[in-house]
C-alpha cells in the first residue's frame, strides 16, 4: 500500500517526507522498512548510522516535483550543430561542476546530454544492469551524500532509493522526471498481456508500483523527462541556464525526429503483426504510442523481481504465442535469457536477443545512448516481426 501512496504522491507533485529521516536516523520510519529497502546490503548501514553532518534545523530537502514542463515546446527543426560543440562551449563556462546523481543508465544519458560538461554525473545503476533488483553500495551512499541533485524516474522504478537517500543523509534535491507526465499507465488498467492477468496477484501489483514506470519507451515521454531535467539544472545552476536550455532544445528536436522515425518505421509493419512478447512488462508505453499489442510476458510483472512463472503459466503463454501467430519473441538485456529461450523453443518461434529495455548497452555497443537504444529496439522488432 505504501507504493500506492508513493505513486499517488509523486503524481500529485507533493513532497515526500524522506528528509525527516535525517532527524531520527536511529529509528527509521516504517516507510524504509520495506522488502525493497531490506535489499540494501548491510555495508550501507554503518554509513547511514554514522553522523556525517549535523541534523538540519529546518525541513530537509525532500522529493520535489520537477518544475512543470513546458508542454507547448514546439518541435524545432533539427540542427546540424553536433552536441560536442555545445559541450566544449559549456566546459569553458565558469563555476564548479554540478554534482548530480541519476538513478539508472537511460536517465543518466538524458541528464548527460542536457548537462554536458557542466555536470559531475554519477549513474547508480549502470549499463546492462537491472534497476528493479539493484543493491546500492557504500560508494552510492557517498555519491548521494555529495550530490546537489538526484534525478529519478519515479513510479516505483527505484524501490531502494528512499532508503539510500536516508542512509546517505543526502540534502540533494530529488527531481522525479515523470512528475506531470500526461497519462501514466495504471498497473491495473493497461493491457499487459491478457493471458497473464489471471496469474497476476493483486498484492504483488500494488507492491511494485501503481503505475507502469517504463515511460521512456515512448519518445514523447523522453521529451517530458528532458524538459524536467533542463528546468531542474537551470534552477540549480542559473549561471549556466542558457547552456542547459540550448542543449535541451537541440536534444528535444532530435527526440521529436526520433519519434517520427519510429512511427514511420513501424508503419512498414502490417498492424496485425505488431505483437510483442517479452520477459517482463516493459513495453506498455511503446505499445500504446506506436500501435502494438502485448501478447503476454513471461514474468507477468512490471518488475523483474518476481519469481519465475509456473510450468502451467509457461504452457499458457506458449499457447498464446501460437494463437497470436507471432514469428518471434524478445529477450531483454536486463533479464536472464534462459526463460525466454525455453518459451521460444516450446512455442517454435525465434528468440530475438537483448532488446535494450531498462538499461543502456555497454559503451560502444549499438545501445550506448537512449536514441541508439530506441533505434536498435525498433529495428529488431520490425525486422523480426516482418518475417
Ligand atoms: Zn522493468
Amino acid at each position: 500500500m505504501r507504493r500506492l501512496a508513493l505513486a499517488l504522491a509523486l503524481l500529485a507533485g507533493t513532497a515526500l517526507g524522506a528528509g525527516c529521516d535525517l532527524l531520527a536516523p536511529a529509528a527509521p520510519r516504517p516507510a524504509v522498512e520495506t522488502t525493497a529497502a531490506q535489499r540494501v546490503p548491510p555495508a550501507t548501514a554503518p554509513a547511514g548510522a554514522k553522523p556525517q553532518q549535523p541534523a538540519p534545523t529546518t525541513a530537509a530537502p525532500s522529493a520535489q516535483p520537477a518544475t512543470p514542463a513546458a508542454e507547448a515546446t514546439p518541435a524545432a527543426p533539427a540542427r546540424a550543430t553536433p552536441a560536442p560543440a555545445a559541450q566544449r562551449q559549456a566546459a569553458t563556462l565558469s563555476g564548479p561542476r554540478l554534482k548530480v546523481v541519476a538513478t539508472f543508465s537511460i536517465l543518466g544519458d538524458l541528464v548527460r546530454t542536457v548537462g554536458g560538461e557542466r555536470l559531475d554525473l554519477r549513474v547508480l545503476v549502470g549499463p546492462e544492469s537491472d534497476t528493479h533488483t539493484f543493491e546500492p553500495s557504500p560508494a552510492d551512499v557517498a555519491a548521494l551524500a555529495e550530490a546537489t541533485l538526484v534525478f529519478e524516474n519515479g513510479l516505483g522504478f527505484e524501490p531502494w532509493l528512499d532508503k539510500l537517500y536516508a542512509s546517505a543523509r543526502s540534502r540533494a534535491r530529488r527531481v522525479i522526471v515523470t512528475v506531470g507526465l500526461p497519462s501514466p499507465i495504471p498497473a491495473t488498467d493497461g493491457d499487459h498481456g491478457g493471458g497473464d492477468k489471471p496469474d497476476r496477484d493483486q498484492a504483488e501489483q500494488s507492491a511494485h508500483g501503481e503505475f507502469d514506470p517504463h515511460v521512456w519507451h515512448d519518445a514523447q515521454n523522453a521529451m517530458h523527462m528532458v524538459r524536467a531535467i533542463r528546468d531542474a539544472l537551470a534552477q540549480a545552476d542559473p549561471a549556466n541556464a542558457a547552456t542547459y536550455r540550448a542543449n535541451a532544445e537541440r536534444y528535444l528536436a532530435e527526440l521529436e525526429a526520433l519519434d517520427a522515425w519510429i512511427i514511420q518505421r513501424v508503419a512498414t509493419l502490417p498492424a496485425a503483426r505488431r505483437k510483442l512478447v517479452t520477459a517482463h512488462d516493459t513495453f506498455a508505453y511503446f505499445a500504446r504510442r506506436y500501435g502494438f499489442a502485448i501478447v503476454g510476458t513471461a514474468l507477468g510483472s512490471f518488475t523483474t523481481e518476481t519469481a519465475d512463472p509456473s510450468a502451467a503459466r509457461i504452457v499458457e503463454l506458449v499457447r498464446e504465442i501460437r494463437a497470436a501467430g507471432v514469428p518471434a519473441i524478445f529477450a531483454e538485456n536486463v533479464s536472464n535469457p534462459r526463460l525466454m529461450q525455453r518459451i521460444a523453443a516450446e512455442a517454435g518461434v525465434a528468440l530475438v536477443p537483448d532488446l535494450y529495455t531498462d538499461a543502456l548497452g555497454k559503451p560502444n555497443s549499438p545501445g550506448d545512448t537512449y536514441v541508439k537504444v530506441i533505434r536498435s529496439n525498433v529495428e529488431k522488432i520490425v525486422t523480426a516481426l516482418s518475417r
